[in-house]
């Protein structure tokens, strides 16, 4: 399946944070890897979006999307860090 890549997230994570969270540090609870979440892989289906790992392909988070609301999911982050 073909992936996009993470900056495809600041449209949907700008609802729920006020910075650029494709600039965020997060680091994969899989493999431990911290890159930004611009480097992540993305692949939509729908309205639902997974994010996996570059590293290890493990799934960081998934996003689903609907007309009333935006569910976030951060099971595969053990940490966010955000430069001030
Ligand atoms: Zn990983």
């Amino acid at each position: 399946m073909t992936h996009l890549d993470g900056n495809v997230l600041a449209g949907p994570l700008s609802e729920l944070f006020s910075v650029d969270m494709t600039v965020a540090v997060g680091r994969c609870a899989g493999c431990g890897d911290q890159s930004v979440l611009a480097s992540a892989m993305v692949y939509e289906s729908g309205p639902d979006i997974v994010v996996r790992c570059h590293h290890c392909d493990d799934v960081l988070m998934t996003l689903v999307q609907s007309p009333d609301d935006l569910r976030v999911e951060f099971r595969g982050i053990q940490m966010l860090r955000v430069t001030r």
